[in-house]
Formats: C-alpha cells, structure tokens, sequence
C-alpha cells in the first residue's frame, strides 16, 4: 500500500465529503499512516545499523574512519538531518553531474540524496514500474514515507536527465517538490551538447539564489571552487596511499568514507580525510597492512553502491578479496578531477565546472564511452587489480549495455571480470556469495606471474 496514493485519496474524498465523514477517515489514515511510518522508521535503521556495525567490525578500520561511520550512523540509523547551522538550507542532488560549487556559492548545502535502503525500496517498489531500477525506488520510498530529515528538509532538489529512471523520477519528484531537471549532454565530443550544458548550469544558477536568497558572484564561485580543490587534492594522495601493495585501507571501508561525502560540508569532509591521510602514511611507515602479500586485490565497476547496500564490497572483503578500486559513481569518480580554470572570467569559472563535471565522468549514460574502458585500464594498472567485479543494478541498463565491452577489453589483459546482477534485499547475497567466493578463488589458482604488468596496460 502506499502512502502517496493514501494521501490522493483522501484528499478526493474530503472533496467528495464536505460534511466531515471523510475528515474522521482522515484521522483514521492519519494514525495508520503513523503506525506504519514508525514500522518502517524501526525497519529502515535496523537494517542500516547492521550493515554499519559489518563495516565497523571489518577488521583494519583506521581510527579516523570514526567521523564517517558516525555520519552514516546518523543520517541513516538515527535518521538525523546532516549536521549544518539551522538556517542553512539544503539542495538535494541526485547524481554526480551537479555541480557542488554552485550550490556552496549560494551558502548552501550539497546532499547527495540517491539511497541504498532496502526498506525504502520495498516501499518504493509499489510507486514505480517494476522493472525501475532499485536505486530510483529506493528514493521514491523515502520521499512517500516522509520520515528522513534530508529529503524532508530538502529547498530545491536537482537531478540531472541522465537516463529514463532519473528522467521519470524527476517528473515524479516534481508533483511533490520543488525539482529541477538538469539537463546533461548525451555527447562529451559533441560541442553543441557541452554548450548546452553550460547554458544549463547558467539556467540552475537562479534557481538556486532563490533558495538562499543569495547571489553568485565571481568571488564566491571561485572560493567554493578552491574549497572543492582541497578536497580532490585530499582524495589524490588517498588513492596513491590506495595503490600501495599490500592494503592500507579496505576498500569497504574506502566506500564508507565516499559515502560520508554525500552527507558532509565538503571543508570538514577534507580536514577528516586529511586526518585519516595521516594515519595511513603511519601505517605505511609502520608497515602496518591490512592485506596479505598475495591476497587477491579486487576492483568494483558498475551501478553505484550506496550505504546501506553495501553487500558486494562486504562479500568481497569477506571471502578472501581485498577491494582496492571503485570505480562507481559513490567511489572516487565524484572527486577525483580538479577544477582546470584557464580562464579567469565568471564565464570561465562556469565553463571550466562544465567540463570537470562532465568530461572527466565515465558514467556508461553517455553515447561515446571509450574513456571509460581506458579509465578502468588506468585503474586496473594503478592498483595491480587481478579482477574485476562488475555490479549490475536489476533495471539499471546503461551499465549493462556496456558490460559486453569491458569484458572483451579486459580479456585481452587476461584480467578476468564477472558480471554479478543484484537488487535492493537480502535474497540474492547467498548466490552473490557463491558467485564472488568462486570468483576470487579463480583468481587466487591462477600464477601470480601472470598478474599483468603495469607497462603492458598502459600500451
Ligand atoms: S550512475 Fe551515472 S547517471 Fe547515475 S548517478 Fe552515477 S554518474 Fe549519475
Ligand atoms: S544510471 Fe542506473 S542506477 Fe542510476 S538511476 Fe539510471 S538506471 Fe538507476
């Protein structure tokens, strides 16, 4: 049942009804609604506090993962709002694709509201068609349920067109709440299509001055520009600790802290990242390692992996993998390239947040992709990958489309990748388990000399 048709039909019926029999009936919902947003409120965290207290209990977590896990455990097992000043309002994202820059020059709050709840999910499964992928149920569970501060407290949510579920979900996010549609190029070669995207971000901007109230200037544009360029300063010396044979940091754990950025002001997300940066030069000092010399070293391709549907990388540290590269779109893609600012004028701060939000992305929705194939390459050579993991969404097309070619690219490396499709629920983690178990353990008889060389790859 759901409570958005709920919530229509008793507002037909209260037209239907002026002499107040359906007013009692409202009631009535009203405290069934109640009943049954408290069920899902105990449901939603339960499931969430377990999958975090798997990731707290994953032995190696560095102490300065502390502040990270305490962002997941309050946004999704207490259920808080993100932790900003009050008057601070937030601007809901729902795709790597938006620039943050934009939303901090206005003195908001970027939140990156695309949601791994399976509780929502199962919600969100009765507003949807059924063969929407999880993540866009997953969302419109939330939004029907009303009970997460971060989409209730939401002034302006923007989601970029990048594919029919995000099209249709902002058609529907629409009727309930102030949505922009972002359009994206479908085409990065395509000149008119990068010019449009600029002209785009141009339209986004009044948009969100009417959030704050405040205007975009040059200087603020710039500042938020540099405060993002920290950031990816920060996440590139965390990727060369990430490359270091053996592990520094799993890789579930690296997750965790890329999904604490869809939550945190981007300065104090830096500083603990700085933090935890330090810790990790200790333990290379101190060779301190949380993998063994030999142990299988994972990368993780395909549709995103948000908290808490952390299940793939959990089942790959768990049965003997040692995760070293994500290349979704919750891992390092959203911050790994910096800002290149050629010009110095505000139109070429707009145009330079143009190209870094969409050139450098290798999202699989975009017509030529070739980028993509040489950045898995690239990945895979950096961090001495053996094999890769492609994660496949059920309805998540784009990614699927493109698995055909990945693994013809990479068996030219002899780098062996399997395809593992999932959902939003617990039923399928057996067979995953298997399927990965079986998978490293593949990778584990094969000769460590015909780990592929770094020079080979690069060719
Ligand atoms: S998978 Fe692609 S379209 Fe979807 S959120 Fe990530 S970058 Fe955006
Ligand atoms: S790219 Fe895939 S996971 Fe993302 S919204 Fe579209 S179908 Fe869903």
């Amino acid at each position: 049942m759901s409570l958005i048709k709920n919530k229509r039909n008793s507002q037909e019926d209260n037209q239907a009804d002026p002499n107040g029999v359906a007013e009692n009936k409202t009631k009535e919902l009203t405290a069934m609604e109640q009943r049954q947003r408290q069920r899902f409120i105990d449901k939603a965290t339960k499931v969430s506090g377990k999958y975090l207290r798997r990731l707290e209990e994953l032995p190696g977590a560095p102490a300065a993962m502390q502040p990270f896990f305490k962002v997941l455990r309050d946004i999704y097992v207490e259920m808080k709002n993100v932790e900003k000043a009050a008057e601070t309002k937030i601007v809901g994202t729902y795709c790597v694709m938006v620039p943050h820059e934009l939303i901090y020059a206005v003195g908001a709050q970027p939140v990156k509201l695309c949601s791994g709840s399976y509780t929502a999910f199962a919600i969100g499964d009765d507003l949807v068609p059924r063969d929407a992928c999880p993540l866009i149920k997953a969302v419109m569970g939330f939004q029907a349920m009303e009970v997460m501060p971060i989409y209730e407290d939401c002034a302006l949510m923007v989601v970029p067109i990048t594919c029919d579920c995000k099209k249709k979900m902002a058609g529907m996010l629409k009727e309930m709440v102030p949505t922009y549609s972002l359009h994206v190029p479908t085409s990065k070669s395509d000149d008119t299509d990068m010019e449009q995207y600029v002209q785009e971000l141009y339209q986004l901007i009044p948009e969100l001055e009417a959030v704050t109230g405040q205007t975009i200037t040059y200087q603020g544009l710039a500042k938020s520009i540099d405060q993002m360029g920290f950031a990816q300063y920060e996440m590139s010396k965390f990727n060369d600790y990430k490359k270091h044979v053996p592990a520094l940091i799993k890789g579930t754990h690296a997750m965790a802290l890329m999904n604490a950025f869809s939550y945190m002001p981007v300065a104090q997300w830096s500083q603990q990242l700085h933090l935890l940066n330090r810790e990790l030069a200790r333990r290379k000092k101190d060779r301190q390692f949380v993998s063994k010399d030999k142990q299988p070293r994972i990368m993780v391709t395909g549709s995103p992996i948000i908290f808490p549907n952390i299940k793939i990388p959990l089942l790959i540290e768990e049965t003997g993998g040692i995760l070293v590269g994500d290349e979704t779109c919750m891992g390092e893609r959203s911050i790994y390239d910096p800002t290149v600012v050629v010009d110095q004028s505000f139109d070429g701060l707009m145009r330079s947040l143009a190209n870094r939000y969409t050139r450098p992305c290798t999202c699989p929705t975009f017509v030529d992709n070739d980028q993509r194939i040489y950045r898995i390459k690239q990945m895979i050579a950096d961090h001495q990958v053996q094999g890769v993991v492609y994660h496949v969404l059920r309805g998540c097309l784009v990614y699927d489309f493109e698995y055909q070619t990945l693994e013809d690219e990479l068996g030219k490396l002899g780098i062996p990748v399997v395809r593992v499709e999932s959902d939003y629920n617990e039923e399928d983690i057996e067979q995953l388990r298997i399927r990965i178990e079986a998978f490293i353990e593949l990778i584990k008889l094969k000769d460590l000399a015909a780990r592929p060389k770094k020079a080979e790859i690069a060719d």
